[in-house]
């Protein structure tokens, strides 16, 4: 018998076994007074809560009786016990013999803290409204994925605790990757860390960062944002006000400020700027412009105007 065979064999004896709920060689997770079970089984025997029906308390239910009814360690004979080792709650547990809630209580701690083993009193209403989600465990889970890589939810948290990001959302315009920069952000504005913000706006605003970055003249591109800035964003903040934005508001935005960036790019290409525009250029680019495209550009010459970034000029009827 070779060596590295009588390992395998000694793994194969100390670690797996035939578990006693599913019947399936796996790992053993825990000793149960019917035999070992696996983690598939034991987690989901120590979700079984209820009234045990042999002693009449509210609790875990893993045991099973033999007429097939779920009940209590105590009444099942399990040696081991599944309270939490900080608090009384009774379930799965994790590192420490803590349970899932108190298990994420010091994962937030760590991940939120100022390092005097209390969260940050400005992330506090954050740490709170995950700790009371309905599901704990889910949460846990979430911290854990891409666990290592900057981008990964604990590394977004950590940042978030040691102050590296504002608690703005211009910080969270920026901030990579967007989807779970937007996840954290909803979170923050879902407990008032952060203000409300139409789904439609933070959408436009992501958007508007690419957007930008693709602009190769910065003359052009200082103008969009600034246009994006005082006139389309201001705009859309003041209809949210009074109703819930539709997908057709955020894509008429981007197609405003889309077609402005192209408006531009048309100028410089007659040698022309915003400032030394004249109502010739206007006429030409509308002669040569779709009803859809005019209404897109309307409203960056009516602000530019507005602004005196140009002169005054009229605008064909659309
Ligand atoms: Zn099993
Ligand atoms: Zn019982
Ligand atoms: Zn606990």
């Amino acid at each position: 018998m070779s060596r590295a065979y009588a390992t395998d064999e000694q793994y194969e004896r100390w670690f797996i076994t035939n578990c006693c709920h599913c019947g399936r060689r796996r790992h053993k997770a825990g000793s149960w007074p019917d035999g070992h079970v696996c983690r598939t089984c034991l987690d989901r025997a120590l979700r079984v809560r209820g009234r045990c029906p042999g002693c009449g308390d509210e609790r875990v239910l893993p045991g099973l009786r033999d007429d097939g009814l779920a009940i209590c360690t105590d009444c099942a004979g399990f040696t081991a016990s599944f309270r939490c080792s900080r608090c009384p709650e009774e379930g799965k547990l994790h590192r420490g013999r803590l349970c899932t809630r108190c298990a994420l209580h010091d994962r937030l701690v760590d991940l939120l803290g100022d390092g005097s083993g209390e969260i940050c009193p400005e992330l506090a209403p954050l740490a709170t409204s995950l700790l009371d989600a309905p599901r704990p465990l889910s949460i846990l889970n979430w911290l854990y994925t891409r666990k290592g890589k900057p981008e990964s939810p604990e590394s977004l948290l950590r940042q978030l605790g040691r102050g590296e990001i504002a608690l703005t959302h211009e910080a969270f315009h920026t901030l990579q990757p967007w989807r779970a920069a937007a996840h954290l952000r909803e979170l923050l504005m879902a407990c008032d860390v952060l203000p409300q913000l139409d789904k439609q706006i933070c959408s436009l605003e992501r958007w508007l960062i690419g957007h930008l970055d693709t602009i190769t003249d910065p003359g052009h591109a200082q103008l969009v944002h600034q246009f994006a800035t005082w006139e389309v964003l201001p705009r859309l903040r003041n209809r949210a006000e009074n109703t819930l934005l539709t997908p057709a508001n955020r894509r008429f935005a981007g197609e405003q400020i889309k077609l402005t960036t192209q408006f531009l790019t048309w100028l410089a290409e007659q040698d022309r700027s915003l400032e030394t525009c004249r109502q010739a250029d206007i006429d030409t680019w509308h002669a040569h412009h779709s009803e859809h495209e005019r209404s897109r550009v309307r409203g960056f010459l009516l602000w530019a105007m507005a602004s005196k970034l140009t002169r005054s000029l009229r605008l064909p009827g659309p």
